[in-house]
């Protein structure tokens, strides 16, 4: 899992820039607290199953996730060159502020933010970054967000999914999302480990992490976001997901049936009319990402059926570190121009990317 000696094409040579969307980060103070949290056996079943396998295990991939996490510089930097990453948009790696109790949640969001803009400014043409906030603290998380996009120069928001149980959906966070389209700027909603409630039979079958839990858990809160209505009440909230979606575009038809049934019969007290389908919602407020999703048929079909303007390349560094994985989506079945769509301009247009900087910093070593 060091660095990979590949043959990877550097920018140049490719025709595009390689902007990867969803890679991970953390700092050190973060991680400190993570251990002592998992020493009390605080932060719940999740979080220590997450976390207590990244943190303790001494196998190779959960070695190098937490040697890489938290740098900023020259390691990192050293591994985007080896596979012809020229840019990364860095969120604080899942939990984030979200296992933590308010105070902390606070803290860490600020020092994550400082350290994190810092990095930004000083290699403009590698990095850029998500805010981190601490959502239950409502007033609180919207002040940063303001302070991350307008003095710092974030790009955007990273949210870890569950907020402790909670959803964003829920009224309690409205002001958030309204600052959000107020900012013009997007909501990454990241995976985290399922709630304490959904883990059990997951945890069980070893089921909870990357391999499905995660997407299980994350695809709902995004479907809650779409049919309690919060995209008709916020028409402008701009929200990118990874992994494709979380499966969501494979189920877009059974969707809108479902969706317009239940509406019809009164079924639910949750389910309301909503402005469009379900479907809808994914062509008009969200933008996906292929990260750990590197295959073929479900990039072009996820294209196909949300937009071409609509997917992005994303590599999920340090968690999934692999040359091959660039190649292969190198030799997507797409024209040059629509490559230069997938891997460069959809991420410039959705994060507000400084598309000079990044060009002047292109890759081109080898
Ligand atoms: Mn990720």
């Amino acid at each position: 899992m060091s660095a990979q000696a590949t043959n990877n094409p550097t920018s140049e040579n490719a025709g595009y820039l390689r902007i990867a969307t969803e890679e991970a980060w953390a700092p050190i103070e973060m991680l400190d607290l993570y251990r002592r949290m998992l020493a009390k056996n605080e932060g719940g079943p999740g979080f220590e199953r997450l976390i207590g396998h990244y943190m303790t295990s001494d196998a190779e991939r959960p070695r190098f996730v937490r040697d890489r996490l938290t740098d900023l510089g020259e390691s990192r930097l050293a591994d985007m060159d080896a596979v012809g990453v020229d840019h990364a948009v860095l969120g604080l790696t899942s939990p984030g502020t979200q296992a933590l109790a308010p105070d902390a949640a606070r803290e860490i969001a600020t020092l994550s933010n400082d350290h994190l803009a810092e990095a930004c400014r000083r290699y403009p043409a590698r990095f850029s970054g998500l805010a981190a906030v601490g959502f239950e603290d409502v007033p609180g998380a919207v002040k940063e967000l303001e302070r991350g996009i307008t003095d710092l120069g974030l790009k955007g928001l990273i949210c870890n999914s569950h907020i402790r149980g909670h959803y964003l959906d829920e009224q309690q966070f409205y002001p958030i999302l309204e600052a959000l389209e107020a900012l013009e700027v997007p909501l990454y909603l990241h995976p985290n480990t399922p709630n304490d409630i959904m883990i059990g039979p997951l945890a069980e079958a070893g089921l909870d992490g990357g391999i499905y839990g995660f997407a299980v858990e994350t695809g709902m809160h995004l479907l809650r976001i779409i049919t309690s209505g919060v995209l008709d009440r916020f028409p402008r909230l701009k929200i990118v997901v990874g992994h494709l979606g979380e499966g969501l575009p494979f189920w877009f038809y059974r969707l809108d049936y479902m969706h317009g049934g239940q509406v019809a019969s009164k079924r639910y007290e949750a389910i309301k009319p909503l402005q469009l389908k379900v479907s809808e919602y994914f062509r008009r407020n969200i933008w996906l990402t292929s990260s750990g999703m590197p295959w073929a048929p479900t990039i072009m079909y996820t294209r196909e059926v949300v937009g071409p303007d609509r997917v992005m390349y994303a590599m999920d560094y340090p968690y999934q570190y692999l040359a091959e994985e660039v190649r292969m989506q190198d030799n997507l079945p797409m024209s040059s121009q629509e490559k230069v769509q997938f891997f460069q301009d959809n991420a410039i247009r959705v994060f507000d990317l400084d598309e000079t900087a990044i060009s002047s910093g292109r890759v081109s070593r080898v």
